[in-house]
């Protein structure tokens, strides 16, 4: 029995070193402590060291996470599957049957009920804040953007909500209309994005969304080189335009596939440069996993899609892992459960042996990528919002779905009911 409400403490649990800063107990080799923590009027009020004469809930070495954050979605796009699925798996097949079903369906009202069951999905299964990229070809962004505020603003307190622009960077010359998406984005206090791949002008559209960006106060979000072609390199031009226009918001930039595949000596120099600039990078795992080395005549991939996440980190380089789309044509699976992101993540990218601090990439990484202060780390003084397992060691946690995992939020625990999939039948039928 687990108390749900006012004061309580709980007992002889296990905390992760990467996301607890201030315990000071003997931490094991998977980088836990057993610990006890004590929850006041929705906060943590200490968190000391297990002791077995404490009052309190022994709960025997559980482990507790602080609520996840997933700093790369697109719950614009989300469970449009049923009636728009990938036809073939590739990135192209993709990217059209998306586009198809965007301009023949995305009603303020189709893309709202959608957003509204992702994150029920997401809160369900413990994530705290969550952004979103949103498609922004015209005219979607008139009809995609209100709704995004008008769900931030129904999800406060429950999911941090935030919105990201998305376009291909070709639509940056049509320079007019860019300025006016800026101009939107900057009135919902959102981010600006867009997509990079390797056009002939692609430094001088760079330099057009930094100087929007710069002239507006915006930080920049970038899905680049979403392929495995090695001469896509734009994740090198963003961080050369980081660094010649001065930039000092902060860069999230997401896949970054084509990286896996170049030789050795472009890698450190591509590495050197996002380093210096300051940039952050979060890979998509299951996503990458899915439309990566996709071949024709069923055969075989060979090769996993994700980026260079140990060489970046490395170098000090902040890294997330998200995750990305979910039941849409770039993916036709997923749930917004960031420890199933975390559980692939370590399979596909090997966060293991050893887990070391890979625990931040789905909580105080992106927190700080997304500048929520105080979420993603377990302190003292901090909100009471926090996962409890029933996994007691890494190898227990990432065995199992852990369905029955508890979420606190605000020292409650949480009603995880997932919505049920029939609720969107009615979006489903042509
Ligand atoms: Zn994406």
């Amino acid at each position: 029995m687990i108390p749900t409400f006012g004061s309580y403490h709980l007992g002889n649990v296990r905390l992760h070193r990467s996301l607890t800063p201030g315990l000071s107990a003997p931490f094991d080799a998977d980088g836990f402590a057993l610990a006890d923590i004590a929850v006041a009027d929705g906060k943590i009020s200490s968190i000391t060291a297990h002791d077995r004469s404490a009052d309190g809930v022994d709960l025997g070495g559980r482990i507790i996470l602080p609520c996840f954050i997933d700093c790369h979605t697109h719950i614009d796009k989300g469970h449009i599957w049923p009636r728009k699925p990938n036809p073939d798996g590739t990135f192209m097949g993709a990217l059209n049957a998306t586009g198809a079903d965007r301009t023949a369906r995305w009603s303020a009202e189709d893309v709202a009920r959608r957003m509204d069951f992702s994150l029920r999905s997401a809160y369900a299964h413990g994530t705290r804040a969550l952004r979103t990229h949103i498609d922004s070809v015209a005219p979607q962004e008139e009809i995609s953007w209100p709704v995004f505020e008008t769900m931030r603003e129904a999800w406060r307190g429950r999911i941090e909500l935030q919105g990201a622009c998305l376009l291909g960077i070709e639509g940056v010359r049509d320079r007019k209309w860019f300025d006016r998406l800026a101009k939107r984005v900057a009135a919902a206090k959102g981010v600006l994005g867009v997509v990079t791949y390797m056009v002939p002008d692609l430094e001088e559209l760079l330099d057009q969304v930094f100087a929007q960006a710069i002239n507006h106060g915006l930080d920049l979000d970038f899905h680049a080189d979403e392929t495995d072609d090695a001469a896509a390199i734009s994740l090198k031009k963003i961080a050369e335009a980081a660094l010649w226009n001065g930039f000092e918001g902060n860069i999230l930039v997401g896949h970054c596939c084509s990286l896996a595949r170049q030789p050795d000596l472009d890698v450190l120099d591509t590495l050197d440069k996002v380093a210096k600039a300051g940039l952050a990078v979060v890979s998509l795992p299951m996503c990458n996993l899915y439309l990566q080395d996709r071949r024709p005549d069923q055969t075989t991939p060979r090769w996993r899609g994700v980026t260079l996440l140990h060489e970046m980190k490395a170098r000090g380089i902040p890294v997330a892992v998200a995750s990305d789309n979910t039941r849409d044509p770039f993916y036709a699976y997923g749930d917004l459960d960031m420890l199933e992101v975390y559980r692939m993540a370590t399979r596909i990218l090997h966060f293991d042996h050893p887990v070391a601090d890979w625990p931040r990439t789905v909580t105080a990484t992106p927190a700080d990528v997304m500048r929520l202060d105080g979420f993603g780390t377990l302190a003292a003084g901090g909100d009471a919002d926090f996962i409890l397992f029933k996994g007691r060691s890494w190898t227990e946690l990432l065995s199992r779905p852990e369905s029955d995992r508890i979420v606190v939020r605000g020292g409650r625990a949480i009603d995880r009911q997932l919505p049920d999939y029939a609720e969107l039948d009615g979006l489903m039928v042509e």
